[in-house]
């Protein structure tokens, strides 16, 4: 493919998934010299992350692109790999040339007139089954409990459950309140239903607190507890390990293909948590999907922004063999009910292929320049 042009926006929306705050993430839009354009996102989500990436994205890789010529994705990812190599082993330069490489390979599918799964190997399932992505930030215990209850009743295979996070809710910052939360809430969705535990950057639990903590949930039955401790603290999510009978999931804070296969060295973790708009693109989550594979992890998509990237990752899921569920935001956004034409959503708890070329996606632009945000 022979790249045209590059345009690049900063996207800021309101997201009542996240309390109704801000949140921001950077768009490209990349057409070819035959006119077949490509999307793609980066996820920076800070304001001054977000300008740096769209700064190198229009200063660095965009430029490389176009002056490139006739190029493959596979030596567009190597040469914008090979041009920060002082400054992107992780880090802003990875939201830059993740959302590049993501929109070439929208472009590659419409090229060879097939979806992304096709052109990454192929369904490995029929449907994904859908979990609701959500951060507990209501007052009380029994309007989280509630809530879940609400997108089992909406079709949700289970639930993953943010902790420590923005609102109205002390979660997180309690443990006894903790455990008995998902006591309350196991009794309240019975056991068909996945309760996933995400204590991320909110929650900071000592060795102990922590060990404590997750062995007490585990009588509940948690499918899985994400980012226990800072990441790290590889000694402390060993002990972890040793100690509960719950999958450690890992990977919000590494960027590259490299930090994964650090990550996976260590033995600590169960499910690698791995999002297309910051780890080296759809690239990136293929190479760490083949490494995931042959070390027996699970992989999940971190899809908790737009529908560009819910697209990319869902693509990427089903291709996977090594996935078993896909999130999505459970309350109505605009970047993701308005964003494309067909929105990507669960029936039944499944969320079904797309099967357009390419990333398979309509995107409305009149909604893209609308959030366009300049700081
Ligand atoms: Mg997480």
């Amino acid at each position: 493919m022979k790249i045209d042009t590059i345009q690049s926006w900063v996207l800021r929306y309101p997201d009542a998934n996240d309390h109704g705050e801000w949140r921001l993430t950077v768009f490209v839009r990349v057409q070819t010299c035959d006119g077949v354009v490509g999307w793609g996102e980066g996820i920076a989500m800070w304001p001054e992350a977000c300008k740096a990436t769209k700064l190198l994205i229009d200063e660095a890789f965009g430029p490389l692109l176009i002056a490139a010529g006739d190029i493959t994705v596979a030596q567009a990812w190597e040469m914008m790999r090979g041009h920060c190599w002082w400054y992107g082993e992780g880090g802003i330069a990875c939201f830059a040339y993740s959302a590049l490489d993501m929109a070439l390979w929208d472009i590659a599918g419409q090229i060879e007139g097939k979806p992304l799964h096709a052109l990454l190997g192929g369904k490995k399932r029929d449907f994904m089954p859908a979990y609701a992505c959500n951060h507990v930030n209501k007052a009380t215990n029994q309007d989280n409990i509630d809530e879940v209850v609400g997108f089992k009743q909406a079709g949700f295979v289970g639930v993953k459950l943010g902790f420590g996070k923005r609102g109205l809710s002390n979660i997180g910052r309690d443990p006894k309140n903790d455990v008995a939360f998902i006591r309350a809430l196991r009794a309240a969705v019975g056991d068909d239903f996945d309760i996933l535990v995400d204590a991320g950057h909110g929650v900071r639990w000592d060795l102990c607190t922590g060990i404590n903590t997750v062995r007490a949930m585990a009588e509940y039955g948690i499918g899985w507890i994400e980012e226990p401790f800072y990441p790290t603290r590889i000694e402390a999510h060993r002990a972890l390990k040793a100690a509960v009978p719950v999958p450690i999931a890992m990977g919000e804070r590494a960027f590259t293909v490299t930090d994964y296969e650090r990550l996976i060295a260590t033995g600590v973790a169960d499910v690698l948590g791995v999002d297309p708009g910051r780890v080296e693109g759809i690239t990136g989550f293929a190479r760490v999907d083949q490494r995931a594979g042959a070390a027996g992890l699970t992989m999940n998509a971190h899809a908790w922004s737009t529908a560009v990237t819910t697209a990319a990752s869902l693509h990427l899921s089903l291709a996977s063999a090594n996935t078993r569920l896909l999130e999505l935001k459970p309350f109505a956004v605009s970047v993701q009910t308005e964003l494309v034409s067909e929105p990507i959503v669960q029936r039944d708890g499944r969320i079904a292929p797309i099967e357009r070329p390419g990333l398979g996606i309509d995107v409305n632009e009149d909604l893209v320049r609308r959030l366009a945000w300049d700081g």
